[in-house]
């Protein structure tokens, strides 16, 4: 703002040195003074206009932080709790820098806490909550959830130094009978009984070898099943567990299966109640079961025409739905095949193979001589080729000459002899000891009996 000032200055003296005149001289004197005094007046305005403007904008200023303090004094002191998800790569010590807490801090917290669980087996999805103080944010505390029976607490004790709280909850297993008859899907009967989804799940899985599900289980069908499950002292179930005894009673034909586990080789399958694996060479349901289309059975096929690829079955089944190995085995070809889309062929022992179609994509490694495990996820249900609509064709060939899949009942799994016959058949008593104990009478009532 000095600069208008010394602009005038400068004209005076430039004016004196051409002009030879006192005349002109006092002339450009009087209008340097009169341009000099102007553009000071100004300034000295300009500058009082700037000053007067900056003392509102502090008063303002001052102003707003006067309701901001007071807006602070009104807020209940609360704690400040924060929950993080963990994501993949994330350390323990890492989440809580990011919080804000020192290092040094974070690394106190995290060694008190490895006393009593590893912090490196924190897994992404876990939450973990840090919980500050309300003012001057010092950390209060730090909860964990590793599992669904158990919760950490790092919490700061007076002295200032961390200590852990573990508590487990106790969970019991009990023993859950579930029966009902089928109304729409296995899977959507057993999950309205109340069998947890893991639970309905296997049960499908089980039964994968024996029973083809999209055409074998019709309406009026009944399930009975006794499983284990964990429930906490409210008595809500928490976790499922194993199933020890199902069946299926699919028309007039009841199929009973007894879990059991080798001595020797410490396999657990599930048996028969002379003892015989059910378990197939090839599987009648090489698709995830649980979700496949409630209907039952396949109105229309749900491929244009019919030609000869159609020796084969059809399991209409969401896309994206996996689709398992039906026994162990080599690939033979896995590539586009015309009509049938991408597929699938595996050779199997006895000289059967198999063959999959109008799959929406083949599982990685799946190529031309890699051997498969039964159950294994080759591909994934979609509708590529000749198709209306996601499906998976599945055929069976004997000798390169296709045949009904429903025909292929060759057991693999063991025939229990001996010693391990003697021990299944006592669990077999147990199982039938267990299942009076809990009559489960009425469709779609699950009861439950503690185990000892
Ligand atoms: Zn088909």
């Amino acid at each position: 703002m000095a600069r208008p000032v010394w602009l005038g200055v400068g004209w005076v003296s430039s004016g004196t040195r051409p002009q030879g005149l006192a005349f002109e001289r006092r002339r450009f004197a009087a209008a340097a003074l009169f341009v000099g005094g102007t553009l000071t007046l100004l300034y000295l305005g300009i500058s009082s206009a700037v000053a007067a403007r900056r003392a509102a904008l502090d008063a303002d200023a001052l102003e707003k932080a006067r309701i901001v303090l007071t807006l602070q004094e009104l807020r209940p002191l609360g704690p400040d709790v924060r929950t993080i998800e963990v994501e993949r790569g994330d350390t323990l010590t890492g989440i809580l820098v990011d919080q804000g807490i020192a290092d040094f801090e974070a690394r106190a917290a995290v060694s008190a806490l490895s006393a009593v669980y590893d912090p490196t087996s924190i897994r992404a999805r876990q939450t973990v909550t840090v919980t500050f103080a309300p003012e001057g944010s010092p950390l209060v505390s730090i909860a964990l959830k590793p599992s669904v029976e158990r919760d950490l607490l790092i919490k700061r004790g007076e002295d200032g130094a961390f200590a852990v709280e573990d508590n487990v909850k106790q969970l019991a297993a009990v023993e859950r009978r579930a029966k009902g008859v089928i109304d729409g899907s296995l899977y959507a009967s057993a999950v309205a009984a109340g069998v947890p989804d893991a639970v309905v799940v296997d049960l499908i899985h089980i039964y994968s070898y024996d029973v083809d599900f999209q055409r074998e289980v019709k309406a009026g069908d009944k399930f009975d099943l006794l499983y284990t499950t964990y429930v906490d002292e409210t008595g809500a179930a928490i976790k499922g567990g194993d199933i020890q005894y199902a069946e299926l009673t699919l028309g007039r034909e009841k199929k009973p299966l007894y879990r059991f586990t080798t001595a020797d080789d410490n396999v657990t399958d599930y048996y028969t109640p002379k003892g015989w694996s059910g378990k197939r060479q090839l599987m009648r349901t090489p698709v995830d079961g649980a979700r496949l289309s409630s209907k039952f059975g396949l109105r229309r096929h749900p491929v244009l025409g019919y030609t000869k690829m159609h020796k084969g079955v059809d399991f209409a089944a969401p896309k994206g739905t996996p689709v398992m190995a039906s026994g162990n085995g080599v690939v033979r070809q896995a590539r586009w095949h015309g009509g049938y889309g991408n597929f699938i062929e595996l050779t199997h022992s006895n000289s059967y193979s198999t063959g999959y179609g109008h799959l929406s994509r083949i599982a990685r490694g799946i190529k031309p001589g890699v051997r498969v495990r039964q159950g294994q996820v080759i591909a994934y249900v979609g509708s590529t080729g000749r198709s209306t609509g996601p499906h998976l064709h599945y055929e069976v060939m004997l000798k390169s000459k296709q045949i009904n899949p429903m025909g292929v009942k060759l057991p693999t799994g063991r025939e229990l002899t001996g010693k391990d016959l003697l021990a299944f058949q006592a669990n077999v008593g147990r199982v039938q000891t267990a299942l009076n104990a809990v009559p489960g009478e009425g469709a779609k009532v699950a009861q439950a009996r503690t185990l000892p």
